[in-house]
C-alpha cells in the first residue's frame, strides 16, 4: 500500500505527501492475486521471508485474506508485518488466525505532543498502544518496535520506551534517522549513533550483546543482564549493512527495488504474462541487480523479501567506525524505509 493514515516527517512530509498528491489508484495497485502470483515465483527463486509494510499496509481492505494466502505458499517459512499501529487493535485477532505470527509497529515515542509532532500531527498514540496490547493478547509475540531515533526531537524520550516495555513480550528496536529522501531535512547531526544510544541505556540498565538469530538480521541485539527481555539497534547510518542484505522491495505498482536507495526499479509486471522465460530472465537480473547494490555500498536496506539463510554468527556489536555517512536519496510509491 503506497497510501498512509500518518504523516511522518522523515517518511512522507506533508510538505510533499499534501491532500493533492496523486497516490496510486486502486487499480494502478497490485492486485491480491497478482501479490500472490508474484510472491509464488519469489518462492520458486529461493525467497523464504515476505514482509508487508508501505505506506501503511492495514489500510488495504482484507489484508488478512492475503496474509492467510501467502502463507500457503510453499516454501515460505515467515511472514511479517510493519504497521504503525493505528488499525492493529482492530485487526489482530483476525492476522493471527489467518497465520500471521509477529508483527513490528513503529512507535518513536511515548510523550504525546512529540507522538503527534513526528507522526505529523495525528493524536493517536493511544490507540497505537492499544494497537501493541491487542497483538499481545492475540499472540503476535514477541512484538516488535521500531522507534527511529532524531537527535533534538525524541532521543530525550528514548529510555521511556525502554522502560515501557521492559519484562514484556514486547523488543524495541531504535533506528537510525535515514536519508530516505523525499525532503525528511535529514541532517548528519540528527543521527543518534546506535553506540551512543547503547550507551545511555547500558548506564542504567545493565546489558550485553547476543549473536544474531541469522545472518544478515538487521538489528544488533542486546539482552538485559536481569532477564528483562532484550532490545535492538538498527546502525543503517553509522555501520551500514549492505554487505549482508539480500532483501529485495516489491513496490505497489509493481515495482521490483533490490535497495531502498536505489533509484530506479524494474516494472515487473510482464513476468504475470511472459510466463517461464520472463522468470529465468529475472532471476538473473535480480542476482545482477542485487550485485550492483552490493557495489553502491549505499547506508541503508531496502526489505520486503529477503533470503535469509546461513548460519547464525556473532557480530561486533559496535566497532569502531561510527561516523554518520551520507547516502543516496530515492524514493518511490510504498517503497518507504523498512526495517
Ligand atoms: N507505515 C508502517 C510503519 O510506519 O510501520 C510501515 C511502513 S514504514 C515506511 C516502515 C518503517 O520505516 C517504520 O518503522 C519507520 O519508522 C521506518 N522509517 C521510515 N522513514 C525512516 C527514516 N527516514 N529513517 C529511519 N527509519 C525510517
Ligand atoms: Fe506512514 Fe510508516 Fe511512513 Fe510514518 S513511517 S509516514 S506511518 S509509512
Amino acid at each position: 500500500m503506497d497510501r498512509c493514515n500518518f504523516r511522518c516527517p522523515y517518511c512522507m512530509p506533508k510538505e510533499k505527501f499534501h491532500e493533492n498528491y496523486r497516490f496510486l489508484k486502486s487499480q494502478d495497485r497490485l492486485s491480491f492475486d497478482e501479490i500472490l502470483r508474484l510472491s509464488r515465483l519469489f518462492a520458486s527463486l529461493g525467497v523464504r521471508k515476505l514482509r508487508l509494510t508501505g505506506g501503511e499496509p492495514l489500510l488495504r481492505t482484507n489484508l488478512a485474506d492475503l496474509v492467510g494466502d501467502l502463507t500457503m505458499i510453499p516454501g515460505i517459512e515467515d511472514i511479517a508485518l510493519t504497521t504503525n499501529g493505528v488499525l492493529l487493535g482492530q485487526h489482530a485477532v483476525d492476522l493471527h488466525a489467518n497465520g500471521l505470527r509477529r508483527v513490528t509497529v513503529s512507535l518513536d515515542t511515548l510523550d504525546p505532543e512529540i507522538f503527534a509532532r513526528m507522526s505529523g500531527g495525528f493524536a493517536a498514540l493511544d490507540q497505537v498502544l492499544h494497537g501493541i496490547d491487542a497483538a499481545i493478547a492475540a499472540g503476535l509475540t514477541p512484538v516488535k518496535i521500531n522507534a527511529v531515533i532524531e537527535r533534538g526531537v525524541n532521543d530525550h524520550t528514548a529510555l521511556d520506551l525502554v522502560e515501557r516495555f521492559r519484562g514484556k513480550p514486547v523488543i524495541v528496536r531504535f533506528i537510525e534517522f535515514m536519508d530516505v529522501g523525499n525532503r525528511n531535512a535529514w541532517r548528519p547531526e540528527m543521527v543518534v549513533p546506535s553506540r551512543e544510544l547503547a550507551a545511555r541505556i547500558l548506564a542504567r540498565w545493565p546489558m550485553h550483546p547476543v549473536a544474531e538469530n541469522y545472518r544478515g538480521e538487521v538489528a544488533q541485539r542486546w539482552r538485559f543482564d536481569d532477564g528483562a527481555g532484550e532490545v535492538g539497534f538498527i546502525s543503517s547510518v553509522s555501520q551500514p549493512f549492505c554487505g549482508a542484505c539480500s532483501r529485495a522491495r516489491l513496490s505497489s505498482e509493481g515495482k521490483f527495488y533490490t535497495c531502498l536507495f536505489a533509484t530506479q526499479g524494474r516494472l515487473i509486471h510482464d513476468i504475470l504474462t511472459s510466463g517461464q522465460r520472463a522468470t529465468a530472465g529475472h532471476g538473473r537480473r535480480q542476482r545482477e541487480n542485487a550485485d550492483q547494490a552490493y557495489r553502491c555500498g549505499r547506508g541503508a536496506r531496502a526489505l520486503s523479501a529477503g533470503r535469509q539463510r546461513g548460519a547464525a554468527r556473532q557480530r561486533p556489536a559496535f566497532p569502531e567506525r561510527t561516523g554518520v555517512r551520507h547516502s543516496h536519496r530515492g524514493r518511490r510509491h510504498g517503497r518507504q524505509a523498512d526495517p
